[in-house]
């Protein structure tokens, strides 16, 4: 593993069991992620985007432990979380790992989740002050007189007055129990975070503001982000790589620039179509997607897009296409993306652009 990559994940699956009335559980699966490859840098925000019930959330809590992967080996540094035993990492086979709540302990603070629903992840019954000094309390950051003051300065550096330390999350508005929740994140001096929709739940008017905050934080504390969202344009703005999910699978990984600007598969077309350009040179037709996304319960066989794109062909229905460099840092899972990047530069030169 290179040594700027912070997270390493390999093959990582993680399928639900289903539930059968009151007699246990069905044979069938939820296939929530099913076979991801994905590396994050120290330092960079990574973006994950994809429709609903993509399994974008169920990748960042197999990250932090919350949930328990089916198959693959996540690395977080040079420290193997989960391993199902059948992957080799740097040459050896690691066996089968999964840490323990106590073997996390040291981890937790290092990864720490921004929830999407800041209402839903407070306590109302704490004082904010109790609600950010709790981690710094169970990890030892500081001690004693320390712990209030740590506190008072993480409240202040998400834009909370430390003079308000006392008063409980109900007295704030949304976009203030998320800078709360931030401050509760940032108490353990983490160096990655998984932002999980942080902005969803949150005012259109507040949501720059939160996102501002972050860049900030990200920049002057060097921290590494996991950006999970639906809003393509806020993710344009804030990450530099991005991950296309689609039930489950990455389709295509690149810089923001190249995902956003060259997409190769069809679907991160149709998906980025939707967004106007800034740049009048650039010009886009929008793509409407047909029909909903399929159950991760029974996914289409060969590529799980086949049933919606409008490139498909027999091959598409018969095999998987696996992630393939198409050139450097950026990958694409489709069997025609060559013609179909051919198809598109010529229409582009057609157009004159
Ligand atoms: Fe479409 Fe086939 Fe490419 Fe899948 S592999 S995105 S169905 S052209």
């Amino acid at each position: 593993m290179a040594d700027d990559v912070l997270v390493d994940i390999r093959g990582l699956k993680k399928y639900f069991p289903l539930r059968k009335g009151l007699s246990g559980f069905s044979p069938l699966k939820v296939k929530a992620v099913d076979g991801v490859d994905l590396q994050i840098r120290r330092g960079e925000c990574f973006g994950l985007v994809g429709e609903s019930g993509s399994g974008k959330s169920t990748i960042g809590r197999c990250i932090l432990n919350l949930v328990r992967p089916t198959a693959g080996l996540i690395r977080f540094g040079d420290k193997i979380i989960f391993s199902d035993g059948g992957l080799r990492s740097g040459g050896l086979k690691s066996g089968g790992i999964h840490l323990s709540y106590k073997e996390m302990l040291p981890l937790r603070r290092d990864m720490q989740i921004i929830f999407q629903d800041p209402t839903a992840s407070l306590d109302p019954r704490m004082r904010i002050g109790e609600i950010v000094a709790e981690g710094i309390k169970k990890h030892r950051i500081v001690s004693g007189a320390d712990i209030e003051k740590k506190t008072g300065d993480v409240l202040e550096l998400c834009g909370i007055s430390r003079d308000l330390s006392s008063r409980r999350p109900g007295e704030f508005s949304g976009g203030q129990k998320q800078r709360i929740g931030i401050a509760r994140a940032l108490a353990l001096n983490p160096r990655f975070i998984v932002a999980d929709e942080p902005l969803s739940a949150l005012d259109v008017s507040v949501q720059s503001q939160i996102l501002n905050l972050m860049g900030d934080l990200r920049r002057t504390l060097g921290l590494t982000f996991l950006f999970i969202s639906h809003d393509l344009r806020t993710v344009e703005y804030f990450c530099d790589r991005i991950g296309v999910l689609y039930l489950g699978a990455l389709t295509e990984t690149g810089s923001s620039a190249d995902i956003i600007d060259k997409p190769l598969h069809p679907y991160t077309r149709a998906l980025f179509s939707s967004i106007p350009r800034d740049n009048p040179g650039v010009k886009r037709r929008r793509i409407q997607l047909k029909g909903e996304i399929p159950s991760a319960i029974n996914a289409p066989p060969g590529c799980k897009f086949h049933p919606r794109c409008l490139h498909a062909v027999d091959l598409c229905a018969q095999k998987t296409p696996v992630l393939e460099d198409a050139e450097p840092g950026h990958q694409v899972a489709c069997h025609r993306w060559r013609e179909l990047a051919a198809a598109v530069n010529g229409e582009t030169a057609a157009l004159g652009i």
